[in-house]
This record gives structure tokens, C-alpha cells and sequence, in this order.
């Protein structure tokens, strides 16, 4: 009998801690990585992979993902992991709120929870799971029981859904939420509750809170001012949403964090000013813990590549101009962001049509996680393969309550990986992500560094442009820890 299940050979591994891909051998037994080393001969494993020389990254991580927001969670889970596959993904973590939109319906999550998840499970590609964000009052009082017992690490507030009845549409903000108070004091509280959770079982994986940063009451006031504006359309969008909301948020958000003393993260910073506030926030207040996140489109799509492109583009906070694309990787260079996600919303274009205001905010984009950031990171702008794998792995793990198990490539963590060619160039199609997005903003930009293989628990789900495995996607029960090696380990010990 084979010492390993399979062998990756022939790879340059980007391993935690090392400044260059080291050329060593994967042995994965049991779908968990069992040996790294210089050598591991086939014949000790069942199956060999060569990787030709290319690089093997950990397993991307897409931390920021909206299974279900626009079509029922079951075809979205199917249908949208596959294409994370495509991009190196292996874990996706899922916004979920009760409200518009998703499931249509309010309740306690005790409930709504288990449908998700009875709703999702058999289905996904990859490994999955849920932010959730408590909109009553009532469901406050079910954080501590999402921590202890519901696998949920995290929380989410929106600063703008309190004035939403601006966008020209007549949804109005509590028909919109389906909450009794939707507002500061209701963040406020929540960020009591998880604050203490945080201090009661935070030594197991890091509890924190999730902001969408970005202000109501201002952005009613620019909507009105964009009214006779004639700019093309997302230019006029991302005037009607400036950074100065996003900014007064990050501030706002910083004062009541810091107050409440509980971890947060900035979502999709958009912009230069954006990147001040959290930079501002975090000398303000130097035993907070703020972590911040950016876009793969805010790095790497403007309102001037989307001029008559449509409303496809059209996502919250904006894309923005130039100017605002090379400080978010000034941000992403210097440590001042720690991580990149999609934001993927599988938007189809009948959600879009051609009028701004009521045009569906969001489309999707897991399929250039990893080929996004070599493209425009590594060729383009000198980010080492290493910082790559921080931004989309590790430090979303460790944000998220998944590392090591999942986040890097050592031993005994999860066998999830992707083997990426460096070179190989392509034009992106809808077609090319295998999302069942019908459209896509990043259509005609050209992208290189694309994976050729990725695996989920030592198992080859995507290979060459297609889809290898049926889903074996696992809910992912935050903090993976201790509890689930062991028992791990107790199934291999009697082969
Ligand atoms: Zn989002």
C-alpha cells in the first residue's frame, strides 16, 4: 500500500514564510497535506501530478461572496463555486441577511440558518461558508449561540442602508431591511455582542465584525446633484457615491469599534480616501484591531474601461478612476490592506438593463482571484508571489477563523491548492469564468497567470478549463480547529 495518496512533483511551492516558491514535493494522504520535502518518489503514492515547473499556490480563500443574493441559494452555490474553482479558489465565505433580496424573509436565525444550510449542502464546488449580519433586534440576542454552536465567526452591518429609499426607487429602508431599527444604535449594540463573544471564545479563531463603510445622508445629497450631470453612466454612479462617504463611515465606524473595543473589517475600500480614513483610524486608535479589504475589480477596472460598456459594471462602493486604482495597490504593496476578495454577487444582465438608478448593484468575479492579482500584481506591478498568497489565502484564513488548516501550505493542513502558469495569457469571456453570470465588466481585459489545476482536499476538481469532480464542497464550521484534526486523524489511524 501507497504511503500517499497522491504526489504533486515538479512545482514551485509558495510556502508560509519563504521569499521564493521552493521546489519541493506535496504528499497528500487522506486529503490532507502529509509531506513536504525535496523528494517524494511516485512509486510512494498512488497518484503522481507533475506540475511542470509552474507555481503552486495554497488554495485560495474568497472571504467576501453573496451566494444567493440574487437567485435562489441552491443554483447560485452550484453554479458560482464552480466558478471560484476557476480562479484558485477553494473556500468561499458567504454573506447571508435576512431582508430583501437572499431568502425575502425575516426571522431568527436559529431558523433561517439551517435552511441555508440544508438549502446549500451537496452543492458547492468548494468549501463554504457564512458571514451573517444580524438586522433585528431579536436576532442580536442569537451572536453568541451563531459563535458557540452555529460554526459563524463573523458579522456584517451596512453604514447605508438606513437612508436606502435614495436611489430614485421607492424601496424604503425598513421595507428593505425587514428590521425594527436599523441604525447606529443597533450597530452600537451589535458591536457590544460581539465584542463579548469575542472575549468569552476568541482564544478558538478571531470574532469580528464586518463593515460596508459608505454614508447614507451624503449620498442622497450627491444623488440629487448628479440629476442634470451628463457624464457616462458609472462615471456619474461613482460622483453620486464619492469617497468622502466611504471616508466619513471608516471614521464613524472607528469612534464606535474603538468605544465597544471589538475587531473589525473594513470591506471593499474603493478608494484613495478611503485608504487615508482606515490609515487615520488605526493611528487613532492603536489597540484596535482593523483589518481592511479591497476588490479585485476596484484594483483593476475604471469607469473610463466600462464607457459603453453598459450598467454591468455598476457595484457598491463604485469603481473609480485611475487615480484611486494605483493607491489601492500602494495599499495592497505596503501592508496597508491585508486581503483581496471578489465581492462576487452573480448579477445577470436583466437585473442591470439600461437605467442607472434601479439597476442591481454587484456581479461576480471569483474567477480572477488568483488571476487578477498575478496579472496586474505580479507582471504589472512587481508584488511578490509570496504577498499574493497572503492577500487571497492566509490572511483571510487567519481573519476568519480557518487557518492553518486552510490559508497554507504546510503540514497538516487541508490538501487545497492551485497550480497556476505564470504565462499563459487569456482574453476574459462570460464563457472563460464559468459563472452563470450572463455578462461580465471584465470582459476584453486581458489577464495572465491563469490556474491549471486546482484541488479541493487532495481531490482534482478543476483541471484545464474544466470542471473534474461533482461538488464536495463542505460547510466550513468556524474556527476550524483542534477539535476537527483530531477527529481527522482518528479516521486515518485505522488505515
Ligand atoms: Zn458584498
Amino acid at each position: 500500500m501507497s504511503r500517499y495518496d497522491t504526489v504533486v512533483r515538479n512545482g514551485r511551492v509558495v510556502l508560509p514564510g519563504l521569499d521564493q516558491p521552493a521546489e519541493v514535493a506535496v504528499g497528500i494522504r487522506d486529503g490532507r497535506i502529509a509531506a513536504i520535502a525535496d523528494e517524494i518518489p511516485s512509486a510512494e503514492a498512488d497518484d503522481a501530478i507533475d506540475a511542470q515547473g509552474r507555481i503552486i499556490f495554497p488554495g485560495g480563500v474568497d472571504c467576501h461572496f453573496h451566494l444567493g443574493i440574487y437567485r435562489p441559494i441552491e443554483l447560485d452555490t452550484a453554479s458560482e463555486t464552480e466558478s471560484s474553482l476557476v480562479g484558485g479558489a477553494t473556500s468561499v465565505i458567504s454573506y447571508f441577511r435576512t431582508g430583501s433580496h437572499y431568502m425575502n424573509k425575516t426571522g431568527p436565525y436559529r431558523e433561517i440558518l439551517p435552511e441555508v444550510l440544508d438549502r446549500t449542502r451537496g452543492r458547492a464546488h468548494c468549501d463554504y461558508g457564512f458571514h451573517i449580519a444580524p438586522m433585528t433586534t431579536a436576532q442580536l440576542d442569537e451572536i453568541d449561540w451563531m459563535v458557540s454552536e452555529a460554526g459563524v465567526t463573523s458579522f456584517k452591518y451596512y453604514m447605508f442602508y438606513k437612508g436606502l429609499n435614495l436611489a430614485a426607487s421607492s424601496t424604503d429602508a425598513a421595507a428593505y431591511t425587514m428590521s425594527d431599527s436599523y441604525d447606529f444604535g443597533h450597530l452600537f449594540a451589535m458591536m457590544e455582542r460581539v465584542a463579548l463573544v469575542d472575549r468569552q471564545h476568541g482564544s478558538r479563531g478571531r470574532i469580528s465584525l464586518s463593515i460596508h463603510c459608505e454614508n447614507a445622508e451624503l449620498i442622497k445629497l450627491f444623488i440629487e446633484r448628479m440629476r442634470d450631470v451628463e457624464v457616462p453612466p458609472l462615471e456619474l454612479y461613482s460622483m453620486a457615491r464619492p469617497p468622502l462617504t466611504e471616508r466619513l463611515s471608516i471614521h464613524e465606524a472607528g469612534v464606535m469599534a474603538s468605544e465597544a473595543g471589538v475587531r473589525v473589517n473594513l470591506l471593499h475600500l474603493s478608494s484613495a480616501d478611503s485608504l487615508r480614513a482606515v490609515r487615520e483610524v488605526r493611528s487613532l486608535y492603536p489597540d484596535l484591531d482593523v483589518q481592511a479589504e479591497t476588490t479585485l475589480h476596484h484594483l483593476s477596472l475604471t469607469y473610463d474601461m466600462l464607457e459603453n460598456k453598459g450598467l454591468g459594471g455598476k457595484v457598491n462602493p463604485p469603481i473609480r478612476g485611475r487615480h484611486d486604482v494605483e493607491a489601492l495597490w500602494k495599499g495592497v504593496a505596503d501592508g496597508s490592506i491585508q486581503w483581496v476578495a471578489s465581492d462576487h454577487a452573480c448579477c445577470l444582465e436583466e437585473l442591470k438593463q439600461d437605467d442607472l438608478w434601479p439597476a442591481q448593484p454587484g456581479f461576480g468575479g471569483t474567477a480572477l482571484l488568483y488571476p487578477i492579482l498575478v496579472s496586474e500584481g505580479y507582471h504589472k506591478r512587481g508584488l511578490s508571489l509570496q504577498r499574493i498568497a497572503e492577500l487571497v489565502s492566509a490572511n483571510p484564513a487567519r481573519a476568519y477563523g480557518l487557518y492553518p488548516i486552510k490559508g497554507a501550505l504546510v503540514v497538516g493542513a487541508d490538501a487545497d491548492l492551485t497550480i497556476v502558469d505564470l504565462e499563459h495569457e487569456r482574453t476574459v469571456t462570460p464563457e472563460l469564468l464559468h459563472s452563470a453570470q450572463d455578462h461580465t465588466p471584465f470582459s476584453g481585459v486581458t489577464v495572465k497567470g491563469w490556474p491549471t489545476l486546482t484541488m479541493l482536499r487532495g481531490r482534482v476538481v478543476f483541471r484545464d478549463g474544466q470542471l473534474t469532480a461533482s461538488p464536495s464542497g463542505e460547510f466550513l464550521r468556524r474556527p476550524l480547529g483542534v477539535g476537527r484534526r483530531a477527529s481527522a486523524g482518528a479516521r486515518s489511524g485505522g488505515s
